[in-house]
Formats: C-alpha cells, sequence, structure tokens
C-alpha cells in the first residue's frame, strides 16, 4: 500500500467558529421535521465545513450527485441548531449506512479524524472547534486526536471503535510475546514511544504496523521509512502501545544489558564513581556487585527490590573489587578471606555526602561487593508512621503512655523498625522523663535525650554499658536490640525495677517475638509481668501516585482471602501501570504496615501457661482486638495504598484475614 499526500488543502485549524443567534427548539431526527423547519434567514455554511470534507468523497464515489449535496447542505442552512451534513444525507435516504461506510474505508487515509468525528455524531461541533483553538494555542505542535483524549471530548475506547468500525483498521492489543523482534530492533524504543506506533510482524510481504492513530500521516510516514510503504495500519490504543514498549524496554535492560567495554583501570574508577552516583540517585539501598560465571552482574536494591543496572565484562571483576576495597579501606592484597569496609563518598556536583558500609565476599566466582547505602535515619512523627486511628490510640495509651514495662518492635532486618523506635523515643520526648539509649550505632541525634553508641573498640559493649545506664536514673531506656539472652535479661531487670523499656527484636511477627524470648528459656511469668505490647511491621511499596489506575482483584487473589466479590464494597484496589518518575516499577516509596499486641489478662495468662504459638495468637485475635499484619496491609491496598501482589508477597499468611468491613471497625475507620 501506498501512502497518498494528504489530499485536502485547506487545514483544519481554518474553520471559522460559527454561533448560533436564534434560540430555537432542538429539531428531532425525523424528515417531516426537518422539511417543516425549513424558514429563512439561511444560515451560511462555513468555510472547511466538516461535512463538505465527507461529502466531497461520496460525490467522488457516485453515491450522491452535487445537487442532492446542495439539497442537503441548504436543508442544514435552515436548522436551527447544528446537525452533521452526513447524518442529514442520512436521513434524507441519499446515503445508507452501508455506503457511508464503504466511500469511508476507500477514503480512509485522506479523512481527518475531527471531520470523521463530527459526522459520525460522536463530537460536538463546538467541541471540535475548542479542540482546534486549543492546537492553534499549542502552535499546532499538538495533535488533534490527543486534544480530544486529553480533554475528554471523546475517550479512547470510542475512538477506536468509530476507526475500527467505519475506517476499517483491524484492532490489536500488542503483546510482546507476538512481536517480531527484528521489526522492533530496527529503531529504538523511545522512537516508537514518541510516534505512538509499533510494528507487529510480517505479513506476505506487507508488514503489520499498530497505530495508535492510523490517520496520522506524520506517524505513517515514518513507519512507511522505516518498514517500506507496504504496511498494513491496525489500530491500538495508545496506552497499550506504550506498555508493550516499556515492557520490551525493562526486558532489553535486565536482560540484553549493553556490557560495557571497559579494560583499563582508570575507567573502572569512573565505573565505580559513576556506579555509587547512579545508586544515590536512585535511592537505591544496596549495590550488589556480584562475579558470574561469565560475566559481572551489578544489581540496586530500591524499596526492597533488586534488580539489575548494568552487566559488565567478566575480566572487569578483580579490577571493580580492587577499587572497591581501596575506597572501603580494605586490604586490597587479601583474595582469600571476607572483609569490611567504610566509604564516605561525596557527589562533587552537589557537595551530597553518603556513609557506605562495604562487605567483601569470597565466592567461587570471585568477590562479591555489597555496599549498603547508610542513609540518616528519618524522624518521622508518632502519628505519620502509617499506623491506623485505633491501633495508633491503642499503642499510645496501652503501650507508649505507661510507666513501665517493654515494649518490643520487631520485624526482619529493612523493615522500619529504627525510625519506627525514633518516632517513640520522639513521642515520649518531654521535660518531665529521662531517657537514655544504648545504640549500636546511633543512627539520629534527638535533642534533649541522652544517646550513647556501642564502640567495641575501646569497650564500649553492651555489657559494660548497661550498669551504667541504671545509675543514669532513666525513666525510660532504649535498647537498640535485644540480640541474645544477656540483652534480654537485660530488658527485664530494667522493666522490673520499673522502668519503661523500648526495644527491636528481629522476628517474623509479634508472636513470634513473644515466642523467642520463651525460647530463650527465660520464665515465663517474668516474660508477662513485663512484656507490655509488641509490635510487629513490615514496609510494603507504595503504587506510584503518577500512574496509579484502579482495579478489581482478580477471582484467583480472592480465593487466596477466602473473600466473595461482594466483600470488596467500597474499597479502591489500585496498581500502578508504570511511568518515568516511578522508574517502570509502579511503586514509588514505601508504606509501614502494623500488627499490634497489646498483651491483656488472657495473653498473659497463656503464656504463663506456655500455650502453643497457635493458641496464643488464637486467643490475641479474640481478645485483644488485635489486627495481622495480612489484614493490615489487605486494609491498606483496598485503600489503594499498596497492591495485593505487594501484601501477598511479604506479609505472613497464617490465618485467612477476617472480613474487611469488620477490620475497618478494628482499627477505626469507614
Ligand atoms: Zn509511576
Amino acid at each position: 500500500m501506498s501512502l497518498p499526500p494528504s489530499p485536502t488543502q485547506h487545514p483544519e485549524t481554518t474553520i471559522e467558529v460559527l454561533r448560533t443567534t436564534t434560540a430555537q427548539t432542538v429539531v428531532t431526527a425525523t424528515l417531516p421535521t426537518i422539511r417543516m423547519a425549513l424558514s429563512p434567514p439561511a444560515r451560511p455554511v462555513p468555510a472547511g465545513d466538516t461535512g463538505l470534507e465527507i461529502a466531497k468523497f461520496l460525490i467522488e464515489d457516485g453515491v450522491i450527485t452535487d445537487e442532492q449535496l446542495a439539497y442537503a447542505t441548504r436543508v442544514r442552512t435552515k436548522l436551527s441548531s447544528e446537525r452533521p451534513l452526513l447524518s442529514i444525507l442520512n436521513e434524507i435516504g441519499y446515503v445508507s449506512l452501508d455506503q457511508q461506510r464503504t466511500v469511508l474505508r476507500n477514503h480512509r487515509v485522506s479523512v481527518r479524524i475531527g471531520a470523521l468525528l463530527v459526522e459520525l455524531g460522536h463530537l460536538r461541533g463546538q467541541d471540535l472547534r475548542a479542540a482546534l483553538a486549543l492546537q492553534r494555542e499549542s502552535g499546532s505542535s499538538k495533535k488533534l486526536g490527543d486534544i480530544l483524549l486529553e480533554n475528554h471530548f471523546i475517550e479512547e475506547n470510542k475512538l477506536i471503535e468509530v476507526l475500527a468500525d467505519q475506517l476499517g483498521f483491524p484492532q490489536i492489543v500488542p503483546d510482546l510475546g507476538d512481536i517480531d523482534r527484528k521489526l522492533l530492533d530496527r529503531a529504538n524504543p523511545n522512537w516508537y514511544l514518541q510516534r505512538h506506533f509499533v510494528p507487529i510482524r510480517p505479513e506476505g510481504d506487507k508488514i503489520l504496523v499498530a497505530f495508535a492513530d492510523p490517520l496520522d500521516q506524520r506517524a505513517r510516514q515514518d513507519a512507511a521509512r522505516l518498514f517500506g510503504p507496504d504496511l498494513v495500519p491496525l489500530i491500538a490504543s495508545k496506552r497499550n502501545i506504550r506498555e508493550v514498549l516499556e515492557t520490551y524496554k525493562r526486558h532489553s535492560q535486565n536482560l540484553v544489558t549493553p556490557v560495557v567495554q571497559v579494560d583499563e583501570t582508570s575507567h573502572v574508577v569512573e565505573l565505580v564513581h559513576n556506579l555509587l552516583l547512579d545508586a544515590m540517585n536512585a535511592r537505591a539501598s544496596d549495590i550488589h556487585v556480584e562475579p558470574m560465571k561469565n560475566d559481572v552482574r551489578i544489581r540496586f536494591r530500591c524499596d526492597g527490590v533488586l534488580s539489575v543496572y548494568k552487566t559488565v565484562e567478566k575480566k572487569l571483576g578483580p579490577a571493580l573489587s580492587n577499587r572497591i576495597k581501596i575506597l572501603a579501606k580494605a586490604d586490597i592484597a587479601e583474595r582469600r578471606r571476607h572483609q569490611d569496609g567504610h566509604i564516605s563518598f561525596e557527589d562533587p556536583k552537589t557537595g551530597r555526602q553518603i556513609d557506605i558500609r562495604a562487605s567483601i565476599y569470597i565466592t567461587v566466582y570471585g568477590e562479591k561487593a555489597v555496599l549498603r547505602l547508610l542513609r540518616k535515619a528519618q524522624l518521622v512523627p508518632m502519628d505519620q508512621i502509617g499506623m491506623f486511628p485505633r491501633t495508633l490510640s491503642r499503642f499510645c495509651d496501652d503501650a507508649l503512655d505507661l510507666p513501665s514495662g517493654i515494649t518490643l518492635i520487631t520485624g526482619p532486618t529493612g523493615t522500619g523498625k529504627t525510625t519506627t523506635l525514633y518516632s517513640c523515643v520522639n513521642y515520649l520526648n518531654s521535660i518531665d522523663r529521662c531517657i537514655t539509649t544504648v545504640e549500636d550505632p546511633v543512627e539520629y541525634i534527638i535533642e534533649g535525650i541522652a544517646q550513647c553508641s556501642l564502640n567495641p573498640k575501646i569497650d564500649i559493649t553492651f555489657e559494660t554499658t548497661l550498669p551504667h545506664i541504671l545509675r543514669q536514673d532513666p525513666d525510660v531506656i532504649v535498647l537498640g536490640e535485644i540480640r541474645d539472652r544477656f540483652s534480654a535479661d537485660a530488658a527485664i531487670q530494667a522493666a522490673l525495677t520499673g522502668h519503661k523499656v523500648l526495644t527491636t527484636f528481629h522476628t517474623e511477627d509479634t508472636i513470634g517475638g513473644l515466642l523467642r524470648l520463651m525460647n530463650m528459656n527465660i520464665e515465663t511469668f517474668l516474660i508477662s509481668s513485663t512484656v507490655v505490647s509488641v509490635l510487629a511491621q513490615r514496609l510494603l511499596r507504595r503504587v506510584c501516585p503518577h500512574c496509579a489506575e484502579s482495579y478489581q482483584p482478580n477471582s484467583t487473589e480472592l480465593q487466596r482471602l477466602g473473600y466473595r466479590r461482594q466483600d470488596l464494597e467500597n474499597t479502591t484496589f489500585r496498581q500502578g501501570r508504570g511511568c518515568s518518575v516511578c522508574r517502570h516499577t509502579g511503586y514509588q516509596g514505601r508504606v509501614g504496615v502494623f500488627e499490634l499486641l497489646v498483651l491483656n489478662v488472657m495473653v498473659k495468662d497463656a503464656i504463663i501457661q506456655k500455650c502453643t504459638s497457635h493458641e496464643i495468637r488464637r486467643i490475641s485475635l479474640e481478645t485483644s482486638s488485635m489486627v495481622t499484619l495480612l489484614e493490615d496491609g489487605l486494609l491498606k491496598a483496598s485503600r489503594g495504598e499498596t497492591t495485593l501482589t505487594e501484601v501477598f508477597r511479604y506479609l505472613p499468611r497464617l490465618d485467612k484475614p477476617r472480613p474487611l468491613l469488620d477490620l475497618k471497625r478494628l482499627v477505626g475507620i469507614s
């Protein structure tokens, strides 16, 4: 198929704005009414009339005569309200719908979208004029189709339906699996993204190409330059085209990562420098530089998830780990033992500084380096850490505000325990309280409290520090972490002597925290008389606000939750489509998920009785208003804050969640 030049000489931008001067009743769509409504004065037909544009094709194909067109035009000028010429021609009986469709398909490369939509009654003339005015304002740089969609003059699925039905462009939902990669590789994904089309596959001696707007002459010409004139235009939504190209981009970054061709040591210096800069900018928490069998893979962990940053040649491996060891002040001569080090890195342009902890681990393929980017802990006010209202008030009233007892904050590494610990300390910090901490190390300095960092090199250890803390007359003691029986005993002793103790513990959930203490052979009555609450937490990725879309959970997801569809009333599940802001992950930042166990008499009794974890859990759920991690995450997903995928991936699923309505009541939301 060849692409003929655009035959219309008057650009759509020259249409004059037509105003009706008399307010008469709208003529209904019957022929007699039209005839009766004929009355002077006649309205002038505007230049660049959309109807004439289409009518011209009808005459060309011999469907109507010049006289018939003149009559229909005259009829229209007498009408009090605007009517598409095509609908008048239909109504008078000059043109059947089938004839109209055939003619439009014959001339589809010359039809312009605005005229077509108006004539088919899918767009009001005034909306087309408004869109054209907007196009003029944009200096004609924007395409009319885009303006119509952006301003909701027409919805995209309607537009596609019209083009597919009237002009006969086959509709397609492009899928990366069906796309011929050789065709796709003829241009950069971004080039296609700008032009809103994507090649599909060769068919015979023609090439199928999906366009968001198959009437867009410029896109058609660009496609013809790349694939030759013999192409078959298909129609796909702009969103589907974008999605398939974005997926392709991600794939090509991850799988066919360009192998960096560097052989000089000086280039390795630059490579490591850029690596650190990029990790900082991507807000990565860790960098993994890992030698593999055939190359060296570099990955970043962002928002808790690893993804490939770059793959470099195998031979660069030793130079890379050497460079990292030099920066970390580790021993570069040592290649057979694990090592640790510390890097202070500064971005020379912005002056931003970051501390990095380096760990070198000896693997079968060589030294693997993991760099942890140590960001300063943020001080988040208690009411902003992401607890639902009732969970927060119970945590404050039944745990933090009590004069003594242990509050345990539990969760695996990197789940925000330290941030929550600091929020608690900040909440308790007041003129009438003495707060003393022992941390490893102090991550955030809060005015008005006595913080101490452990330093084993000068014998400031947990063991040597604790006796001194108690002599400091504290009201609140913060122990960075319970790691062993010694620190657990210390926490319990402090609580028994009337102190308030805040600490973190490395366990899966709230009951797990209690069990771990029981497994340390600590007397159960000591646990039940000192621990006042356990807070388990996780961080789930937050749905990117820039590309969030609402969606309905599918039947598999419902089944996993044990919910029926009607249980999801008043929910707004959302997921990110992926955009440049979120680096096409669909997520930006994280949201805290909490499980708060306040130890009431029943739970304490179950601990003293050494009940099974299953029993303690059941009693906690039934008597202490506990909402599990899964349930809290589910509520947050049902409000569009995170996704079900995150919930299923990161939250323990011990029991089926209770109905959302009951959970909402428990956490105090509606
Ligand atoms: Zn996004």
